[in-house]
């Protein structure tokens, strides 16, 4: 059986999705399951982190932690994997999950896999699925030789199961050695957007170049207003400059894997494909019918945005009362 140590994120003081993801997917397979949890909210967050099947927690609340800081957190993982012994690591793949594990994974000489959509634990064997080039084909990658085998799986692949608040958790704080840092986080910067990340989404309303101009994403505001979804965008946009690059899906922008995904006047290219095709219904609007997006969709509206957002944004409102 393996001891499995779940990397969790949380953000507001709530546990991210992705994070319940993996501790319940953890809780699935092994009886030993223990959060790490880095922040001064850690403690509360390790009383969520049972809900989703974790047995211990093991919390860094110092102050310096509230930030990620790629060679203080690089410092508690060894720690921890030393305190703990823990035969699986998972984690997002997140931008700090793919910032922070590759240098963990080197300093314990682990061994590790980015990206997985599928992941299968037997014991002490763990295979996890990853596409490659874009999504044209998948890899199946097996462990050798490594005693702590980490996977960073992409947001939204695993079911959530609604919580258990009747679980508890033995919480433990691990004291991490002091170290010398050659970088230090001096001030953080908001971005205007309070908007929920791309990569968490439920829902996604993505537009593209048949938008014809920036001033045109208002539609798709007041759509995903109605809808609880944020807003993303082709490269083609972000290169003319229309939005900016956090909103970009695909090969060279963000992976999404909501439960809906509407692409507007967005073609359906390979490298766009390739951050959203994960998604569980797409939705494609386009006046082309021969458009290689309707190949992907589950559903597809041939037709001028123009005429087609808002007819859907007022069905939207009324049907959800709002
Ligand atoms: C190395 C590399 C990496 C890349 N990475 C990415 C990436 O991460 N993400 C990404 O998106 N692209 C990426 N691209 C670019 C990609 O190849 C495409 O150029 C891009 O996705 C096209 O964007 P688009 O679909 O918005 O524009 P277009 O291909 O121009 O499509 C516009 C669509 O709008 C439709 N349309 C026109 N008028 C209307 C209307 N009134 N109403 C509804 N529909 C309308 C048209 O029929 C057309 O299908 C990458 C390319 C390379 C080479």
């Amino acid at each position: 059986m393996s001891k499995i140590l779940v990397f969790c994120e949380h953000h507001n003081g709530q546990l991210k999705r992705s994070s319940q993801e993996l501790l319940q997917f953890a809780k699935s397979n092994s009886s030993d399951v223990i959060a790490l949890i880095f922040g001064k909210e850690a403690k509360s967050i390790a009383a969520q982190t049972a809900y989703h099947g974790a047995t211990t927690a093991l919390t860094v609340s110092d102050e310096a932690y509230v930030s990620y800081n790629p060679e203080l957190y690089t410092q508690a993982i060894q720690e921890a994997y030393a305190k703990t012994q823990a035969t699986v690591l998972l984690a997002s793949a997140s931008a700090t999950g793919k910032d922070l594990f590759p240098k963990a994974a080197a300093r314990l000489n682990a061994g590790i896999v980015s990206d997985a959509t599928s992941l299968e634990i037997n014991g002490a064997s763990v295979v996890a699925k990853k596409p490659l080039f874009a999504g044209k084909c998948f890899a199946n990658h097996a462990f050798s030789n490594a005693s702590l085998q980490i996977v960073l799986m992409r947001p939204n692949q695993l079911p959530v199961a609604a919580p258990d608040t009747s679980k508890t958790i033995t919480i433990e704080e691990l004291s991490v050695t002091k170290i010398d840092l050659k970088v230090l986080l001096k001030e953080i910067v908001k971005g205007t957007s309070e908007k929920l990340d791309l990569t968490e989404a439920n829902i996604v309303v993505s537009g593209g170049r048949g938008l014809k101009e920036a001033a045109n994403f208002k539609y798709l505001d007041e759509l995903a207003q109605v809808l609880g979804a944020t807003v993303g965008a082709s490269r083609a946009v972000v290169d003319a400059g229309w939005v900016p690059h956090s909103m970009q899906v695909g090969q060279t922008g963000k992976t999404v894997a909501p439960t809906l995904y509407i692409a507007v006047g967005i073609s359906g290219a390979i490298q766009h494909l390739a951050g959203m095709t994960g998604s569980k219904v797409i939705v494609a609007i386009n006046t082309d019918a021969n458009a290689p997006i309707f190949q992907k969709s589950t559903y597809g509206i041939v037709g001028d945005f123009a005429d087609i957002l808002p007819k859907l944004t007022e069905e939207f409102k009324r049907a959800l009362h709002k």
